[in-house]
């Protein structure tokens, strides 16, 4: 394996699987991209932008008819437990995108499934740890820089121009709701900075800005209290109604100094000073928002194929996210205070 090149194909050619096949085909010399499957209607884009002749609509046949070391996971979540389990009883090293899925029944059957395969890699796309702005405060906060964590907060906030098409998006498929869908990064980068686990949430969530989004069960903002086992305190605040573009932020307060990651989501080292005033860009998306970070992760599990490693974030991290995730939502559900079991 080591010369060669890793013979790969992509399930899911949508806002991210777009984003990926591009990155695997034109960013990363150690795949050799062969087939990828999705709706019709986009195959042809993988084809003409591509070169990609090797099309399909349905993954298994893909699977079991090309030759394939590993399989890119970037279709509908619900989809995520059955796709894996498929690739990797197939033999292929699988990367999945984030969460793992949306029925805790179908991702413990996957969990198991990928501790049943400990040879093969499973890599979770949990890109913000791969994002330069993230590693150098996590080597603050490793090194003291800011004393002890007293608080954190997770932002992640959608643009109001992609509330139609999450309205479509949650009309078709199972989104899992607000914490699952917006927050799960959030809730994997509190564990990540942290090091300790959530025992229990408070979360409410309203409808305010996108009363349309209650007929398909949906809230627009979500807003979650966790107390962390060592007493550290998180809030998450998840929605899609942020009129100025793409707000993720991060902040961690500590007991001798406090890190902002993405106070200001700026797009570049661009002022405007016009007759508007005077005014920075900001990113629009996760995509531009990322745009690196999703390339050095597809690196990273190309190296991990390589060097027969699994990657730092593993199953585990994305199924306590999961379960964390969940637990808020029930908490929005019940009205009560939920107790956290991981
Ligand atoms: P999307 O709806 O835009 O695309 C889904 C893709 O899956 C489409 O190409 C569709 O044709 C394909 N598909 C649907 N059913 C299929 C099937 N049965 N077999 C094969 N392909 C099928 O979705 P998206 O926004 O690209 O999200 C895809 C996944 O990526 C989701 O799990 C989402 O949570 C995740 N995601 C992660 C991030 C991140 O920050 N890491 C960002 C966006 C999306």
């Amino acid at each position: 394996m080591n010369n060669k090149k890793i013979r790969v194909a992509i399930i899911g050619l949508g806002r991210l699987g777009a984003i990926h096949a591009k990155n695997v085909a034109e960013q990363n010399n150690d795949f050799d991209l062969i087939a990828v499957c999705a709706a019709e209607e986009q195959l042809k884009w993988a084809k003409t932008q591509l070169g990609i002749s090797a099309t399909y609509t349905d993954y298994r046949k893909m699977i079991d008819e090309e030759q394939l070391d590993a399989v890119f996971i970037v279709g509908p979540t619900a989809l995520h437990p059955e796709m894996t389990i498929y690739a990797l009883n197939a033999g292929l090293h699988v990367f999945c995108e984030k969460p793992l899925g949306v029925d805790l029944q179908s991702v413990n059957e996957m969990v198991q499934t990928i501790h049943s395969h400990p040879k093969q890699i499973f890599q979770s796309g949990f890109m913000r740890r791969f994002d330069s702005s993230y590693l150098y405060a996590k080597k603050m906060v490793e090194n003291g820089e800011i004393g002890k964590i007293i608080y954190i907060r997770g932002y992640g906030i959608d643009p109001l121009s992609g509330i139609e098409s999450f309205t479509k998006f949650a009309t078709a498929s199972d989104s899992g709701g607000i914490f699952l869908d917006m927050n799960i990064h959030d809730i994997d980068l509190v564990r990540w900075f942290t090091g300790h686990e959530p025992v229990r949430t408070w979360a409410l969530a309203n409808n305010i800005a996108a009363p349309e989004l209650e007929k398909i069960n949906e809230y627009e903002t979500g807003v979650a209290q966790l107390e962390m086992d060592d007493g550290v305190i998180a809030t998450l605040v998840g929605g899609r109604h942020a009129a100025h573009g793409y707000q993720v932020e991060l902040e961690i307060m500590g007991s001798n100094g406090w890190i902002r990651i993405g106070e200001h989501p700026e797009k570049n080292l661009v002022t405007l000073f016009t007759n508007k005033g005077v005014v920075r860009p900001v990113v629009q998306d996760f995509v531009e928002r990322f745009s690196q970070a999703f390339i050095d992760e597809i690196k990273a599990f190309a190296a991990n194929i390589k060097n027969k490693t699994q990657p730092e974030a593993t199953v585990e991290d994305g199924l306590k996210a999961l379960k964390i995730a969940k637990a808020c939502q029930k908490s929005v559900d019940t009205n009560q205070i939920v107790d956290i079991k991981l």
